[in-house]
């Protein structure tokens, strides 16, 4: 091989092979304690370049010690696996290096972005006038919604800043993001509502109409919703009809946050969740959780997609010299640059169909339904959330679930984190990786239950941390 560039993709070929047969032997990367970590490895930047075989070592090495987030082992996170096809798609896309503001630099591309807008706004049922895009994350999404929320009630806000007090309202188990967003749009996060959940962490639209009413008679203005399908920690859908209703009749925007579960809409079995969703006016799923594509691959899409262009569209005669706005979809984003999100997704979907998309997902709540049967006829468990959910809460014994959780990962076993609602903590099992089975699943309690057996002693108990 002659130039560089082929060099270096054998190179990656062979850094692959020997990650893929790490994965397969040490399924969890032997922990590097941070005080070690600039003496374990030779990440040092100098002066002198690298030669070839050193760089190529240092850069294997690296990969190898990296957390690995594909293995049968890793629980940690709303997302995990590596679909192959959407690995390829993304792949590809490095090597294509567009960026999808324009027609003229990204060219088709562009068509695979709005094609996939396009099926995803057709399976929601929204009308002939919405679009879409792809945010850098769930959390810039719902950030884009509140924007845009903000812009439909008074366009002139763009120029003058806020003038009245605006309200904005989600659940109290909601993303994090909502108060940053909330802070960075001039709303304040002393005008954002949190409101009360029922003991599945779905928000109580009695109370949220209540509250409501109350800032409405305090001459505030409310304009915002953010509902969540699929709540970060128990993985609760709010009731998206009934709050839509709510919607409608005081002139609010309802943004339907559905970065972790939204993906339930190409399943015929499971889009039921998310009736009335077709009401809202913008709704958010993040394609790197339920159907397992790299991150990071965020959809935004709109009803109307007049919103987009009204709140993120801005002239700039440098960048739009050709085309029609309808194929610049940086009239549509965020930001300028843009990387090409849409293709892992399209390899995925193309390969598979939009009946292995539903699969997908299918399968992903059988594993669910697996891991929280298991849970169930354990009497040694205690299970915190009994719906659809793709997160298994529960407590083994009576250890402590963070000490249990924290040692699990130092000692290599495992990597799963813990969570809490209504004042009860407990381990937080995510089945997002479509490509667990259900020995995978099983294995996951059998390693946990081993690891106490032989550990009982080290590990914390509730009792003793309420003594001390
Ligand atoms: C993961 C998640 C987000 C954030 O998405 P990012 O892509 O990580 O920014 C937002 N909302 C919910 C409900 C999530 O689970």
């Amino acid at each position: 091989m002659s130039n560089a560039l082929q060099q270096d993709l054998a190179l990656f070929n062979t850094i692959v092979e020997e990650l893929l047969n790490e994965e397969e032997k040490n399924p969890v990367a032997p922990l590097i304690n941070v005080e070690e970590l600039h003496d374990k490895l030779d990440f040092k930047l100098s002066n002198e370049a690298s030669i070839d075989e050193k760089f190529a070592k240092s850069l294997k090495e690296l990969v190898l010690k990296t957390p690995k987030t594909a293995t049968n082992r890793f629980f940690n996170q709303l997302w995990g696996g590596r679909n192959s096809k959407a690995v390829l798609g993304d792949l590809l896309a490095v090597m294509l290096n567009t960026s999808m503001y324009t027609y003229k630099i990204s060219g088709p591309q562009i068509g695979i972005e709005k094609e996939i807008i396009h099926q995803v706004c057709k399976l929601i049922g929204y009308g002939k006038e919405s679009g879409g895009t792809f945010p850098t994350g769930g959390s810039i999404a719902n950030f884009m919604a509140l924007v845009m929320a903000r812009d439909k009630i008074d366009l002139t806000i763009r120029n003058k800043g806020i003038q009245k007090r605006m309200i904005a309202y989600t659940s109290e188990v909601s993303h994090y993001s909502n108060a940053k967003n909330v802070s960075f749009t001039g709303i304040g996060r002393n005008n954002l509502r949190y409101i009360p959940t029922n003991n599945k962490g779905e928000m109580l639209t009695e109370k949220l109409e209540e509250q409501i009413q109350e800032d409405i008679s305090n001459g505030y203005l409310p304009f915002y919703i953010n509902a969540t399908a699929g709540t970060t920690v128990l993985g609760a859908f709010d009731p998206i009809d009934s709050i839509s209703k709510i919607c409608k009749k005081y002139n609010i925007w309802l943004h339907v946050d559905g970065a972790y579960c939204g993906a339930v809409i190409f399943s015929p079995k499971y889009k039921s969740l998310l009736e009335g969703l077709h009401h809202s006016d913008s709704f958010s799923f993040n394609a790197h959780k339920m159907m397992g594509t790299p991150l990071t691959c965020s959809l935004l899409m709109v009803n109307n997609k007049n919103h987009l262009s009204d709140s993120f569209n801005n002239d700039a005669d440098y960048l739009y010299q050709t085309n029609s706005d309808d194929y610049n979809l940086g009239k549509f984003s965020f930001q300028c640059g843009r990387r090409n999100d849409a293709l892992k997704f399209w390899s995925l979907w193309k390969a598979v169909g939009t009946n292995g998309l539903a699969q997908i997902v299918n399968h992903l709540f059988e594993t669910a339904n697996i891991a929280r049967e298991y849970v169930l006829k354990n009497p040694d468990y205690t299970l915190y959330n009994h719906c659809n959910s793709l997160s298994i809460c529960f407590n083994y014994k009576a250890y402590d679930a963070k000490d249990l959780c924290t040692k699990l990962y130092q000692s290599n076993q495992l990597l799963v984190s813990y969570g809490s609602f209504k004042g009860e903590e407990f381990v937080r099992f995510v089945t997002i990786n479509p490509e667990n089975k259900k020995e995978d699943i099983l294995n996951f309690f059998k390693i946990l239950e081993k690891f106490v057996a032989e550990n009982k002693e080290g590990i914390l108990r509730k009792e003793m941390l309420k003594v001390s």
